[in-house]
């Protein structure tokens, strides 16, 4: 892994070089984490592949692999570090999804009990609940059919 992509204008792959600092959590040979300079919640921690792909798709299954191997024992920790028992695993891609840094990443979030308020405090929650809709099956039938197809 000496020689991985990088952009030089990415902020990531800066933090990745040590050319910007973090509050660095973990690293190994492919993946990074570190806490996230504008923190949802407490413990609200970032993990990146070192090498620069902007979005999921890219990703080879290896640095993939590697960001979900950590997940688990990040989670783990940040939960035990700040005492919170819940948290969601996001990972945004693309500007229309709330992506703002175009180098792939997963989010830890830790979340508290009712912080999902309508208008909620800077760094004190996330604005997310889970508004299900109702599936259509004859939809949901040709689609996935769609996406096996892609897959196949
Ligand atoms: P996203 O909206 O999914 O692209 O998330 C990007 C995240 O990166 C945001 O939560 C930012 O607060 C975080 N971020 C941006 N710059 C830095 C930085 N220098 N150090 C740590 N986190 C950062
Ligand atoms: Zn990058």
């Amino acid at each position: 892994m000496a020689d991985y992509p990088t952009d030089p204008n990415c902020i990531f792959c800066k933090i990745n070089k040590g050319e910007i600092p973090c509050h660095k959590l973990y690293e190994d040979e492919r993946v990074l984490a570190f806490l996230d300079i504008g923190p949802l919640s407490e413990g609200h921690a970032l993990i990146i592949p070192k090498s620069h792909y902007a979005t999921i798709d890219e990703v080879p299954a290896d640095d993939a692999a590697a960001m979900g191997r950590i997940a688990p024992a990040m989670s783990k920790a940040i939960m035990q570090a700040t005492g919170a028992k819940s948290w969601n695993l996001l990972q945004n891609n693309g500007s229309d999804a709330g992506q703002a840094v175009g180098h792939v990443h997963l989010h830890i979030i830790p979340r508290v009990a009712g912080d999902a308020r309508e208008a909620p405090t800077p760094g004190n929650g996330l604005p997310f609940k889970w508004p299900a809709g109702e599936v259509d099956h004859g939809k949901a039938e040709e689609l996935a059919k769609a996406i096996t197809d892609m897959l196949a």
